[in-house]
C-alpha cells in the first residue's frame, strides 16, 4: 500500500476524530464509576477544540468541535461486558495517528478505518444510523448485558466530529472481527437472499480477498464444519441475536464470515520480507507490546501517557490506503499475540480469536472461523423507504416496517441453518 500523510483528503477528519477520542475518552475514563441512569443512554458530551486550547481542552492543530454520546454507556459496555483493557483501548486508537483506509467501502458511502494494530474499525455512519442507533442503545446495551456471548457487532463508541465549514460526520467504534494475526482465506457476507448476492466467480480468481456472498457460498458447496456442540451453541445465539434485530425493526444486516485454513497457514515469509522495507515508517515501539499489568497504577500511568503522547507536539500521522482483505500482506500489520487474550472471555471468539471447526465427535477441525453479524443500524423504513414509499400511502407505516424485518430475520436464520454441515439442504432458501 501508499502512504498518505498530510495531503490525504481525510486527514484532517482524521485527525480531529483521534484527538476528540483521545481527550473525551479519557476524560470519562478518568472518573469514577457510577451506576447508570436513564439519562445517560441520552447523554452528549462536547468539546471544543481550537488551536490556542483551554483548561478543558488542549490546543489542536485545526478548530473543531467533538461530540461523545453516551459515554458511560459506552464505557459500561467496553469495560463490563467487553472486557476491553480501557488502556489498551486508547492506545491502539490514539497512541500514534496512523489509521488504514480501508480501499472500496461499501455501497452505503460510509468509510471504513482500522485502528494502527487493526483490533478497532472506525465507520463512519449517515445522521439516521447515528440517530437509530442512538434510538436502541437501551435495547442493545440490554441484549449485550444478558447475552454475553452475543455475535452482534460490539459497539464501544459513538462520536461526532464537526468541522468549522460546518460538516458533521457521525461515526462508530467497532471490533474488527478478523485477527491482525492470521491471514484470512476466504470471506463472506451472507444474508440470505439471493437478489444481488454474488460476486462474479471470474474476479474472485484474480482477487482472492474479494468478500463472496450467498451465490457464492452455495455454489461453491461450502458449508459450516462445526459438531453438535459447536453448532447449537452457535446457531442458539445468531437465534437470539436476530431476534433482538427483529424486534427492533432492522434488516439488512449479514453474517461476516472469514475462514482461516490452517493447513495453509500465513505467508510468514513474505510478511517478514515486506516489514522491514517498511521499518523506517514505523516510529518508537509502544508499551502496549509489553507484557500486561492490569494494576491500576499502571492503567492510570499508561493511560495518562496515552492521553500526554502528541499534546504540545507536532503529532504526526499518516493514512495509507489498502485493498479490502489485503491485509494479509499489510508490513503495519501487529503481529503480537498478546490482544487474543481478552477475546477469551467469549464463545464464539475463543480459539485464536475465532472459532475453531469440530467434527461430529466435537474434535477440532483444521479450519478457524472468524463471524460476527455486522451492518446492524438500519432500520426497516430507512431502507426500503424510497423503493416502498408507494406501500406507506396505504399502510401503517408502523406494520410495514415490523413485518419486513420479521420476514428478513426469519430468512436469515433459516439460511444460515442451512450452512451448517449436517443441515437438511431441502430446508436451503431457494436462491432464485
Ligand atoms: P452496505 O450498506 O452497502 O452493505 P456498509 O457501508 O454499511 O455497506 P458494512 O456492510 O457494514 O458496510 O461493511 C462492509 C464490509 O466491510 C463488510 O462486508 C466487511 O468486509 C467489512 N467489515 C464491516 N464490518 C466489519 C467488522 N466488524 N470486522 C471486519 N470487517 C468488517
Ligand atoms: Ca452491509
Ligand atoms: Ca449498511
Amino acid at each position: 500500500g501508499n502512504l498518505i500523510g498530510e495531503d490525504h483528503a481525510n486527514y484532517v477528519l482524521m485527525y480531529n476524530m483521534l484527538t476528540g477520542i483521545r481527550i473525551g475518552v479519557s476524560r470519562c475514563q478518568a472518573k469514577l464509576r457510577k451506576p447508570l441512569s436513564d439519562a445517560d443512554f441520552k447523554a452528549k458530551h462536547k468539546f471544543s477544540f481550537d488551536i490556542i486550547g483551554n483548561e478543558l481542552t488542549p490546543s489542536a492543530k485545526y478548530d473543531f468541535k467533538f461530540k461523545d454520546y453516551a459515554p458511560w454507556v459506552f464505557r459500561s459496555l467496553r469495560d463490563d461486558y467487553f472486557h476491553l483493557d480501557p488502556a489498551d483501548y486508547l492506545l491502539s486508537l490514539t497512541a500514534k495517528y496512523i489509521l488504514t483506509e480501508l480501499g472500496s467501502p461499501g455501497k452505503s458511502g460510509s468509510f471504513f478505518y482500522f485502528s494502527r494494530d487493526f483490533k478497532y474499525i472506525i465507520k463512519t455512519v449517515s445522521h439516521t444510523e447515528h440517530k437509530f442507533l442512538r434510538s436502541i442503545l437501551k435495547d442493545y446495551y440490554n441484549h449485550v448485558k444478558s447475552n454475553p456471548h452475543t455475535l452482534l457487532s460490539r459497539f464501544y463508541g459513538l462520536h461526532r466530529v464537526k468541522l468549522p465549514r460546518g460538516r458533521k460526520i457521525h461515526f462508530v467504534i467497532m471490533n474488527n472481527l478478523f485477527p491482525p494475526h492470521r491471514d484470512i482465506h476466504e470471506t463472506y457476507d451472507l444474508k440470505g437472499s439471493a437478489i444481488g448476492r454474488e460476486y462474479p466467480e471470474e474476479k474472485a480468481r484474480e482477487k482472492p480477498g474479494a468478500v463472496l456472498k450467498d451465490k457464492n457460498w452455495v455454489n461453491r458447496h461450502r458449508s459450516l464444519e462445526l459438531g453438535p456442540e459447536k453448532r447449537a451453541l452457535f446457531l442458539t445465539q445468531l437465534q437470539r441475536d436476530t431476534m433482538l434485530l427483529q424486534k427492533l425493526g432492522i434488516m439488512d444486516y449479514s453474517l461476516l464470515l472469514g475462514i482461516h485454513d490452517m493447513t495453509r497457514g500465513n505467508s510468514e515469509g513474505r510478511r517478514k520480507e515486506t516489514l522491514k522495507v517498511y521499518q523506517p515508517q514505523l516510529e518508537e515501539p509502544v508499551p502496549e507490546d509489553q507484557p500486561l499489568n492490569t494494576g491500576s497504577t499502571s492503567i492510570q500511568r499508561r493511560m495518562s501517557s496515552a492521553i500526554h503522547r502528541g499534546e504540545g507536539r507536532n503529532v504526526r500521522m499518516s493514512i495509507k490506503r489498502t485493498e479490502p482483505k489485503n491485509l494479509d500482506k499489510d508490513p503495519t500489520r501487529a503481529l503480537n499475540n498478546a490482544d487474543i487474550a481478552e477475546r477469551r472471555h467469549f464463545w464464539f471468539y475463543q480459539d485464536e480469536g475465532g472459532y475453531r471447526a469440530t467434527d461430529d465427535n466435537n474434535e477440532d477441525l483444521n479450519m478457524i472461523y472468524y463471524l460476527g453479524v455486522i451492518d446492524i443500524c438500519t432500520p426497516y423504513n430507512f431502507v426500503k423507504r424510497i423503493e416502498h414509499r408507494w406501500k406507506s400511502l396505504t399502510h401503517e407505516s408502523q406494520m410495514i416496517s415490523a413485518v419486513p424485518a420479521q420476514q428478513y430475520g426469519d430468512r436469515f436464520i433459516q439460511f444460515m441453518k442451512s450452512i451448517v454441515r449436517g443441515a437438511d439442504l431441502t430446508q436451503r432458501p431457494k436462491m432464485e
